[in-house]
């Protein structure tokens, strides 16, 4: 089931990846920086179309969407890769997989994906785990599927999206959980390899697009925890919507930062107080 990609351009002898905001340019026989999208023989390849690494039929809360379908089960779907390589990555065994042991996968057809879901009584599908925008096109193919089956839609998503993404799947998607990892640009690369305005950018053409939102940050000591960063966080997605429920929820040592101490509960009960002052609705999470 290796597809050719949708979202990308010819340029010269390579291929311009449209799928995220790296917009990588890959030559002949290379992958792009999530290590899933190949050119090969001049085109743009789907390695990962159909090949699903992580499945599970979990309570929508999970994902974490608190208001949207609460108390149903989402159908929950995942492939090798990552456009981001954030060093507290909870599943870098999936996401940064693709770049170091290959892909791997079982294989499912987007009318197996939506006939297991039914099967399995979930309301929903959810493109979770990694990041989905990597595999944008089958999420298309699955989320159409979906929808004439009565299903809605749900990405869990770093933000990183591309205008040529966002537009090729807005229509589709009912819901989504945006991670809004720190609130300044150094950080953003440093830490997770990508920038922060497409992602807040992504944050608003959601909303304005109507689809569900609820954004999550991982409260991270040293990195993310300061009153100024919090607040900046709160502000922002308050300027949106106030309505807009954020999830802060709790680090614990993974990857690249085991040696970092779990986030203290006095510091996730400050980041509930900022929350709440600009915000209705604020949940702790990992507690
Ligand atoms: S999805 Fe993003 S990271 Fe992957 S090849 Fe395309 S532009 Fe590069
Ligand atoms: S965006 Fe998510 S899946 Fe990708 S590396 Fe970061 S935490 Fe892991």
């Amino acid at each position: 089931m290796i597809k050719e990609c949708v979202l990308y351009k010819k340029e010269g002898d390579n291929v311009r990846c449209l799928a995220c905001s790296h917009k990588c340019i890959i030559s002949e026989g290379r992958s792009g920086i999530c290590g899933v999208r190949k050119n090969i023989s001049g085109k743009l390849i789907l390695l990962v179309y159909g090949k699903i690494s992580s499945l599970g039929i979990d309570p929508i809360e999970k994902k974490p969407l608190n208001h949207f379908l609460p108390g149903t089960k989402t159908y929950s779907i995942g492939t090798v890769g990552c456009n981001f390589k954030c060093d507290w990555c909870q599943n870098y065994d999936l996401s940064q997989n693709s770049k170091e042991a290959g892909i791997s996968g079982e294989e499912m057809t987007p009318e197996k994906v939506v006939s297991e879901a039914i099967r399995t009584k979930c309301k929903s599908i959810s493109y979770t785990y990694n990041e989905p925008v990597i595999f944008i096109e089958f999420v298309k193919d699955c989320a159409i599927l979906a929808r004439k089956k009565g299903l809605k839609n749900i990405l869990v998503t770093n933000g990183y999206f591309s205008k040529e993404s966002f537009d090729f799947i807005a229509d589709y998607i009912d819901a989504m959980n945006i991670d809004l990892k720190c609130f300044n640009d150094r950080d953003y690369i440093k830490y997770c390899g990508g920038n922060l305005q497409p992602v807040l950018d992504t944050i608003k053409k959601s909303y304005e697009n109507g689809i569900y939102l609820e954004i999550t940050t991982l409260v991270i000591p040293g990195i993310n925890d300061s009153q100024k960063e919090l607040t900046s966080i709160a502000k922002f997605i308050s300027s949106i919507d106030k309505k807009i429920p954020w999830h802060v929820n709790r680090f614990f040592p993974m990857y690249n930062m085991v040696t970092t101490s779990p986030t203290s509960i006095e510091s996730l009960e400050k980041a509930y107080k900022i929350g709440r002052k600009y915000l209705d609705n604020v949940h702790l999470g990992n507690i």
